[in-house]
């Protein structure tokens, strides 16, 4: 019987990783701990909050033509 593992490479550096070793799915501990430093830099730019203003056109949005609509 042929085991056949999938090919798992590293996503830091691209080198074959070990499904056996702690580091998975990277190659090593060094590159974990890449991954990891650049996560930990990308989740403090936080996209834009909401603001109040954000919601001012929705304002202008009235129901005066539900007025005329019943006249005859
Ligand atoms: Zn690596």
């Amino acid at each position: 019987m042929a085991e056949k593992k999938p090919a798992l490479k590293c996503p830091i550096c691209g080198k074959p990783a070990d499904l056996n070793t702690s580091a998975s799915p990277f190659c090593s501990a060094r590159c974990k701990m890449i991954d990891l430093g650049k996560w930990l830099g990308e989740d403090y730019r936080i996209s834009e909050p909401l603001r109040p203003d954000h919601f001012v056109e929705f304002e202008e949005l009235s129901g005066d033509g539900l007025d005329a609509a019943e006249r005859r």
